[in-house]
């Protein structure tokens, strides 16, 4: 079944997000990860697009690599940052040569952070809705999108961001992935008002927090505060990780508690290449039993 398809089934679909690692030491932790959170049998697990060349080199890598080895859906993202519309053409055949069929169509941010200005490449794309129409173009893609519930801080309000969406769809995808949140209301606000116009999962982005300064300087880069309630629970336990951990995931699995209880068709966990986490808030779901399933 197509990743729309599992998003409109019955029960939760889970899935699992991965960046490009570093370096040799950030490859065999993303392994281990992959392999653990494998037992889980997700839906799809997707591999983030770094800004520049060798990371986006390694996306590649890794994706096709999750696609040969494991018995894995990859959903690779891709983004028009800096690139030709000739270079994007490249990696999307690099994608469906390794029969990579599933991709999320991103714009991507200004080098640096999302506080930048937002340029194009001269022979590049502006949106990503013209990239959605260019992987329909090429091949036999299923697309999916980003969405915002905290509205994309370039976004005058939640309105333009609903029109975003609405043309994202008309575009071509079929499913959309959210930015991670931690206020379980601006996810359902988002999701009913598209769900008024378009018929497009959307599935909310769990990130079960690690580390006080990590978030912090992941919710700056992204122009997105954290709700006030968020950041004093996490700052009460700031100087004790194995704390913060515990509360990261009491605070994902009250969120994903919420989601589900409201009819979420999926749950997308960013998981930063580990996977103790992700597996608690997991286990606290009920989300299944999944560590004993024996992979093929
Ligand atoms: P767009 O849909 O193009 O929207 C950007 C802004 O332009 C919005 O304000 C929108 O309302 C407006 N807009 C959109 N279309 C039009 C149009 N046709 N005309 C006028 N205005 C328009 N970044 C990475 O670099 N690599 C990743 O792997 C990555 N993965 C992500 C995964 C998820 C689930 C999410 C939510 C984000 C991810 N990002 C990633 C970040 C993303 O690239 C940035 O948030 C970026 O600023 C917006 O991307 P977009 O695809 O939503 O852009």
């Amino acid at each position: 079944p197509s990743i729309p398809d599992l998003l409109r089934a019955d029960g939760v679909a889970v899935s699992f997000e991965f960046f490009p690692p570093k370096d040799d030491a950030g490859e065999a932790a993303l392994w281990d990860a992959i392999r653990m959170l494998e037992r889980m049998r997700p839906a799809f697990v997707s591999v983030t697009y770094g800004a520049g060349g060798t990371t986006q080199d390694r996306t590649v890598r890794v994706t096709e690599r999750i696609a040969r080895d494991t018995t894995l859906t990859p959903l690779a993202h891709l983004t028009c940052v800096g690139a030709s519309r000739t270079a994007l053409r490249h990696v999307v055949g690099q994608y469906a040569a390794a029969g990579i069929r599933n991709v999320l169509a991103l714009r991507g941010d200004p080098p640096g952070d999302a506080r930048g200005t937002w340029v194009p490449h001269p022979e590049g794309l502006d949106h990503a809705d013209a990239l959605v129409r260019m992987l329909r173009s090429l091949g036999d893609f299923t697309v999916g999108v980003a969405a915002f519930p905290d509205v994309h801080p370039e976004s005058g309000d939640l309105d333009e961001d609903v029109e975003t969406l609405v043309r994202k769809a008309d575009a071509g995808a079929t499913f959309a992935v959210t930015q991670m949140v931690f206020d379980a209301d601006t996810y359902l606000r988002l999701r009913d008002r598209v769900a008024a116009r378009r018929d497009l999962p959307i599935t909310p982005g769990l990130m079960p927090v690690t580390n006080v300064r990590q978030i912090a300087r992941m919710s700056y880069l992204m122009g997105t505060p954290l709700p006030p309630r968020i950041v004093e629970r996490l700052d009460a336990v700031a100087d004790d990780p194995t704390a913060v951990a515990a509360v990261g995931v009491e605070i994902a699995t009250e969120l994903g508690e919420r989601m589900i209880a409201e009819g979420a068709p999926g749950l997308h966990f960013i998981t930063m290449n580990r996977s103790t986490a992700t597996l608690e808030v997991h286990a606290n779901l009920g989300l299944g039993p999944a560590t004993e399933r024996p992979v093929a």
